[in-house]
């Protein structure tokens, strides 16, 4: 409370201008502006409690009252509802569970829904566990840390991980790759970097995440290249654990609600924020399609003992999404999209603080 909003990095409100432009726009802005300039965007009861309706045994806010929280204006296009402020931008569309915010994807828990003939609904889990901790970030990360960064390469070893098409391209290899790159990035800018596996080596997924307690990790990054049956299916996606109670966006890692809480759920405000930090860099970097912010009980983000999240960097299984990640140049965009979102989540710590 009274601690100023950090807001740096919702602002790509703007249909005139691209994500890029307004990146280059901000970076020339000093931090210090930003966060003043956000700071007096949310009313005094952004914290007061939120009265609910029951739909299907879901408890929903009213929009008007999420509208009234965050101080948003509203504007309507046949299904979809847009609330806007100087820094944000969400778009919700009815019977849909997918929302843009500042123009990337995040799936909510339930979809969005009407309540009356003019009130609408959003699930109050996730007005609580994906729109606040966007929306006020330094309430979530007051005791994040910001030093040591575990980078994750995925799989290793005996186990190869996906493959494209014509076997030349494993994901254990890229994924290895990847870390690296990004592991130089981290380091120039003086982080503390360490790896899960050093080299081709077969590591269990519990012992990934318990090495996140071993180093004492303010932020776990699992680095991940995907696979899927239609050939077609391409783009990058991010992961944070689901939230206690509540389904995942699919099937991985266990779609329905398995009644656990797991360790990482004590850091789901900070889980979603790095999610969203390094997608939207990901996407900004790459130009690829945005599969959105995901969750999932993957064991390594759901076991360790800090903030963590499993980024998918493309499709190997896709010709055209193969060919960009075999590409060094490509995958060292990659890192560098990884590195961005880190360095975003690290700032968003440190405003905190
Ligand atoms: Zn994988």
């Amino acid at each position: 409370m009274g601690q100023p909003v950090n807001n740096f990095d919702h602002h790509f409100e703007s249909r005139l201008i691209n994500r890029r432009e307004w990146t280059r726009r901000l970076s020339l802005v000093s931090l210090t502006t930003a966060f003043t300039a956000s700071g007096a965007l949310f009313p005094a009861d952004a914290t007061a409690k939120l009265a609910t309706v029951n739909r299907a045994g879901v408890p929903y806010v009213r929009l008007d009252d999420v509208i009234k929280r965050y101080g948003f204006s509203r504007s309507f296009a046949g299904d979809t509802i847009t609330l806007k402020s100087k820094w944000t931008r969400i778009t919700f569309t009815l019977g849909n569970r997918i929302i843009e915010f500042n123009g990337l994807k995040m799936f909510l828990n339930a979809s969005f829904v009407k309540l009356t003939a003019t009130d609408w609904g959003v699930a109050e889990v996730d007005v609580l566990k994906t729109l606040d901790p966007l929306l006020r970030s330094a309430e979530f990360l007051k005791r994040a840390g910001s030093k040591t960064i575990l980078i994750d390469p995925g799989h290793g070893g005996k186990d190869s991980g996906a493959r494209n098409a014509g076997k030349t391209l494993s994901e254990k290899t890229a994924a290895y790759d990847i870390a690296t790159r990004l592991r130089t990035r981290l380091l120039r800018e003086r982080f503390n970097v360490r790896l899960t596996r050093a080299g081709d080596r077969t590591v269990g997924l519990y012992e990934r995440a318990a090495q996140a307690g071993e180093v004492k990790a303010d932020l776990l990054v699992s680095i991940h290249l995907n696979s899927a049956g239609s050939k077609t299916a391409a783009g990058i996606e991010t992961f944070a654990v689901t939230l206690p109670g509540q389904r995942s966006t699919h099937d991985h890692g266990g779609g329905r609600p398995d009644g656990k809480r797991y360790h990482t759920n004590s850091y789901d405000g900070a889980n979603l924020i790095a999610a969203h930090a390094i997608q939207s860099a990901l996407i900004t970097k790459t130009g690829a399609t945005d599969r959105g912010v995901k969750r999932a009980r993957f064991v390594v983000i759901r076991e360790a003992k800090c903030p963590a999240v499993l980024v998918e960097c493309g499709f190997l299984s896709n010709t055209a999404e193969a060919a960009k990640v075999a590409s060094a140049a490509y995958r060292d965009v990659l890192a560098d999209g990884i590195a961005h979102g880190v360095f975003d989540y690290m700032r968003k710590v440190r405003a905190a603080g």
